[in-house]
């Protein structure tokens, strides 16, 4: 994930390891230059009162200016930097740079000329502009004779200064590669229970409340995963005092119900016989008691195998068979509203099932074909394999269901289109269906557009 915490956590880490590096480096550079400025300072003020001490006692005579010659020959090749020597009046005697000419003048040494040690120091202005320059007199009993001047160049100066840039750079690099694996590291640890908890959380809004998630500690995340844990727990009861008081309620109902049908089938026979013309108040008396019943038995069904007590009987038998028993069982109420049903499926295909659950299953979406497609419409059942599996379908041309209703269908008590509730039931019919296929380690899926048709497919693996 692209702005993930994890993501957001390496760019974080690494900002500040690189803000703080950076810092330290360019600190630690200042602190070189300065150090390095001092040191060329000194070290170049030393050889020119070293020169100069040398120089004092002949300078000005033949034989002193031989003597400057040979000691700034011999500076040139020992010492870093550059020195010229120049006579009281300023003027170049001798010099390590061959481009100074003798009798020449040079900047920055009028002060020494006047028996004070004296240091410039200047910066950027290119390879062979002067960095340092310092310049000291030549005091001979006590007058001023000469100068020394000592410099170095920016070239030079810059040179010595290469390596530690070389360290400050590797070091971070080394900062930044260290920030990204600590920061990896860090974030796994914080992420991978976040991922976990995600994944207890969505199953828990899918409706499985069974599972937990194993993350303990004593931060917030640990606490967070407890609570989670908790939620699940409490829904998980809720869950089945939701289930059991469904079953008990629709089990007590069932008796009475049934009475009441009876009852009324007696009433109707008899007004039939009286002929006063209550037979019709009879009989739809029986007509929606029979519904009542069937929702009941309905109820019933979910409830014992939402509470796990639903126990396959799997044997291995042939398709075709079966499915022509649910067209037969199915036509009369297709027949009634004038639909044509269809089935088309290979003789020989065989499944490993609970056949009497699957029955029901199959029967489950027929009906429901048949009960959402008008007259002059088409059911059609097929069986096949595809992609190595068996696909049971059951397809209409009837009223389909629009697409904000799709991915709810298969949920208990959800009807699609309310306005229509008069023709299904109380929306548990493919829930029934979801829970036997699901048994079976098959999928049910379904496609629709609206006011087009619908199509239910069974998957189920090949016993
Ligand atoms: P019901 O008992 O209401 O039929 P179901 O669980 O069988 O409950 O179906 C849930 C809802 O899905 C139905 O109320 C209906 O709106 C929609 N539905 C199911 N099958 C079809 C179908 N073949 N055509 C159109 N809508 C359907």
């Amino acid at each position: 994930m692209l702005f993930g915490i994890r993501s957001r956590l390496i760019a974080s880490h690494l900002l500040v390891a690189i803000v703080a590096a950076l810092a330290a480096s360019i600190y630690l550079s200042l602190s070189f230059e300065r150090l390095q400025v001092e040191y060329h300072e000194h070290a170049l003020l030393s050889s020119a009162y070293a020169l100069a001490d040398a120089l004092e006692t002949d300078f000005g005579t033949p034989h002193g200016s031989l003597q400057a010659r040979n000691a700034i020959a011999k500076l040139a090749s020992e010492k870093p930097g550059h020195f010229a020597v120049l006579d009281a009046a300023g003027r170049v005697v001798s010099s390590t740079d061959a481009l100074i000419r003798p009798g020449g003048r040079l900047a920055g040494t009028d002060q020494a000329l006047t028996g004070r040690q004296q240091v410039t120091v200047t910066r950027g202005k290119g390879d062979d502009a002067e960095h340092t320059v310092v310049s000291v007199p030549i005091e001979h009993e006590g007058r001023v004779v000469g100068a020394v001047r000592a410099w170095v160049l920016e070239k030079d100066y810059r040179a010595s200064l290469a390596p530690i840039k070389r360290v400050t750079a590797l070091a971070l690099a080394g900062v930044a590669a260290l920030s990204i694996a600590i920061s990896l590291v860090l974030s796994q640890a914080l992420t991978t229970p976040i991922r976990r908890m995600r994944q207890l959380s969505r199953r828990i809004a899918g409706g499985d409340f069974t599972t937990r998630t194993q993350e303990s500690g004593a931060d917030e995340l640990g606490e967070l995963a407890a609570d989670l844990n908790v939620m699940a727990s409490r829904l998980q009861d809720l869950e089945n005092i939701r289930r059991d008081f469904v079953g008990n309620v629709s089990h007590e109902l069932r008796s009475p119900v049934s009475n009441i049908r009876v009852t009324s089938e007696v009433l109707e026979r008899r007004a039939e016989r009286l002929g006063d013309g209550s037979a019709k108040l009879f009989q739809t008396i029986v007509h929606e008691t029979e519904r009542l019943e069937s929702m009941i038995n309905e109820l019933m069904e979910l409830s014992e195998i939402e509470s796990g007590a639903l126990t396959l009987d799997m044997r291995s038998f042939r398709l075709k068979p079966m499915l022509d028993e649910l067209i037969e069982s199915i036509s009369p109420r297709a027949d009634q509203k004038g639909i044509t049903v269809g089935l088309l499926a290979d003789p020989s295909i065989a499944v490993e099932a609970d056949r009497a659950r699957l029955a029901r299953a199959v029967l489950n979406l027929l009906d429901n074909a048949v009960k959402f497609t008008s007259g002059g419409g088409q059911v059609v059942l097929s069986a096949r394999h595809i992609d190595g599996e068996i696909a049971i379908e059951v397809t209409d041309t009837g009223d389909g269901i629009n697409s904000a209703d799709l991915p709810r269908i298969f949920e208990r008590f959800y009807r699609a289109d309310k306005a229509r509730h008069r023709k299904g039931g109380a929306g548990i019919g493919l829930s029934i269906v979801k829970h036997i296929t699901e048994a079976h380690g098959g999928t049910v899926e379904a496609y629709s557009e609206e006011g087009r048709g619908s199509t239910f497919r069974i998957r189920l693996p090949v016993g």
